[in-house]
């Protein structure tokens, strides 16, 4: 197996075609080898005899996704669905969505339906051909027991009933070879009534397991007859109490990939010590006769670490429980329905999986990476508008003596995009209004202005972008010293767009919103939530490194096409970055945006 890792760390704007990798390479191989040119499918997961007599399977290769129903899932589970659903769809396959549910303990119905969305939000769909291929592994228990007895028969299994610390004490470590169960020669007629006393329920939880009868000596302690059975009385969230024995995740996988006749079986680089247990598996199942042939073989990936972000569903349970965010959904989470409440979009998702590849050994992506690729999907989709985010009220002294009123107020337009897409006329323009007053940002006005400072401060000239060239005349404070309001003065003629725009010269062009028509709306302004780059290496406390800003809220002041925002839409806030209405709390009459990202990267800087 070719080793080349082909990770990289993306550069913003590199288009590079899709890159190949090793696991690509591999498919391109069996293709075009046949190696599965001899496959079955009977248009249903099942056992040998059930695809023998169906057609040749039409799928070139067969791929599967198997998350386990005990959270949501998050960017390194993206970064698998776009690896196997994009395969497959590359290469002329079928991607099933296989929920791995053999474990009755810690699963749920509620994240069934969310990794669905989750899969269809990014732009898959498990659905070929007019076949659905949606599964679950609690379907295929019958059969996993069949092929437990069938095991025991065949005397490659036992039922051991030592105690839990004698099963450990006797399976030795690295330098030192397990010892056998004194339960391991039973014969298997014993073992077998015995193994039906454990469905039967007659043997208390924890009381014996079944185990693959392989090598206790073997190097690979994950071949030191592994556990592939145990009792636990607890209701299954699909076949409720049917079950008291369920099948361990090492036996249960290879019979999940053999029954859906999956080809190559891709995971992440922690499995890559049971393969040979996988391989023993399916090949004594191929041998009764039990599983069709060829058998579906495993291949291994680094998986996802992100820089700034902890991704393991138990550490993120741990913030949403302690609340230090506000749900599975906050903003600020790596999960697939965070990110996308963050204004992250499935392309961008999609690029970032295509960008950082696929390869044997584990690295970090930074962070940065991820954002580039929402920066790059959105530059030429998400309309522009303008957001004064730590508004200051700017007053244009002169207005009455120029427009003959002081309730006097212009049109301004600029576009909502400064480059349509190929091929797709512009969107119409923006419309806004500037009167007497606008908000301006707090930071365009400096009495004393540092060495450089080109925006606002007495005797300079400004533009208000879109809108009119003024003069700064000063300022007034409050009683505390504050800066309160901004004065200035409007230069009649030189409106952005009118011949005159260039007839006197501007140091800088800031944004503003109207007092006049614009909009009060509530921005959320995220940042990461860890303030180090490895949360959780080496096993720290990823608690200990919580950002204490990774939210700030401000009342902002939006233009008229901002505060008319459906509920996900995303915009470029001219100057802040992209940011999106939120899907939750956003409404009409009620505006609340999410910072989704910077237009720099400006982390640390
Ligand atoms: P977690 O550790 O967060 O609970 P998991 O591996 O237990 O994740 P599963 O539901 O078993 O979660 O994962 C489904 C699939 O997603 C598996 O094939 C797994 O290898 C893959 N996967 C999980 N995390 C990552 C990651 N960080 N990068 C790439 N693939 C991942
Ligand atoms: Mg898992």
């Amino acid at each position: 197996m070719s080793s080349t890792p082909t990770s990289f760390h993306s550069t913003p704007h590199d288009t590079a075609p899709k890159a190949s990798h090793f696991l690509r390479q591999i498919i391109d191989k069996d293709l075009a080898e046949g190696t599965y040119a001899s496959r079955r499918w009977a248009g249903s997961p099942g056992d040998a005899a059930h695809h023998a007599a169906a057609p040749l399977d039409s799928a070139r290769i067969r791929l599967r996704f198997p998350p386990e129903p005990n959270g949501y899932l998050h960017v390194g589970h993206a970064k698998s669905i776009c690896l196997n659903f994009g395969l497959a769809r590359d290469l002329g396959g079928v991607c099933h969505l296989r929920f791995d549910d053999t474990n009755p303990e810690k699963e749920d119905q509620l994240y069934v339906r969310a990794i669905m969305d989750a899969v269809q939000w990014l732009g898959f769909s498990w659905e070929s051909g007019g076949a659905s291929h949606l599964y679950q592994a609690s379907d295929y228990f019958d059969f996993m027991y069949r092929a437990a007895e069938y095991l025991l028969e065949q005397g490659l299994a036992y039922v051991d009933e030592q105690s839990a610390e004698d099963m450990r004490a006797h399976r030795g470590d690295f330098g030192k070879p397990g010892v056998n169960s004194p339960f391991r020669d039973r014969t298997p007629a014993e073992n077998l009534a015995r193994f039906r006393q454990m469905r039967g329920g007659e043997l208390d939880d924890g009381a014996a397991v079944l185990r693959a009868k392989i090598d206790m000596a073997s190097p690979n302690i994950n071949l030191r007859d592994p556990a592939i059975y145990r009792i636990r009385r607890a209701t299954h969230h699909h076949t409720g109490d049917v079950w008291c024995i369920y099948p361990m995740y090492t036996f249960a996988h290879p019979i999940e990939d053999a029954l859906e006749q999956i080809t190559h079986s891709i995971c992440t680089l922690e499995f890559e010590d049971q393969r040979p247990f996988y391989d023993w598996l399916l090949h004594h199942l191929v041998q009764g006769g039990l599983i069709a042939s060829p058998p579906p073989r495993q291949y291994e990936f680094a998986r996802l670490n992100l820089s700034y972000v902890v991704t393991s569903k138990r550490k993120l349970a741990q913030l949403v429980s302690e609340a230090k965010v506000s749900g599975w959904d906050d903003p600020r989470m790596p999960t697939i329905v965070g990110l996308r409440r963050r204004g992250y979009t499935p392309e961008a998702l999609q690029l970032f999986a295509e960008r950082i590849g696929v390869s044997k050994s584990d690295s970090w992506i930074d962070y940065a990476s991820l954002e580039g690729c929402l920066r790059e999907d959105l530059e030429n989709k998400a309309h522009r508008g303008m957001a004064v985010l730590a508004p200051l009220k700017l007053v244009l002294s002169n207005w009455a003596e120029v427009f003959g009123q002081d309730s006097y107020t212009e049109d301004c337009s600029l576009p909502a995009l400064p480059h349509s897409p190929e091929g797709q006329a512009p969107p119409a323009a923006r419309v806004f209004k500037i009167g007497r007053e606008v908000w301006i940002e707090r930071e365009d006005f400096e009495e004393v202005p540092p060495k450089g400072y080109k925006r606002l401060f007495p005797g300079n000239l400004v533009r208000l972008k879109g809108g009119y060239v003024i003069e700064c005349t000063g300022c007034v404070r409050d009683a505390s010293g504050q800066v309160s309001e901004v004065q200035a003065k409007v230069i009649p003629g030189t409106k952005s767009g009118t011949p005159g725009a260039d007839s006197v010269k501007a140091k800088a062009a800031i944004t503003w919103v109207g007092a006049a028509d614009g909009v009060q709306a509530e921005v959320r302004l995220y940042d990461r939530l860890f303030s180090e780059a490895h949360p959780d290496a080496g096993g720290r406390d990823f608690m200990q490194s919580l950002n204490p800003d990774s939210l700030s809220v401000v009342t902002a002041w939006v233009e008229p096409s901002l505060a008319q925002a459906l509920p996900d839409q995303k915009f470029q806030f001219e100057r802040h970055g992209y940011f999106v209405a939120d899907r939750v709390d956003h409404a009409a009459g009620k505006p609340v945006f999410n910072r989704a990202v910077g237009l720099k990267d400006s982390w640390g800087k």
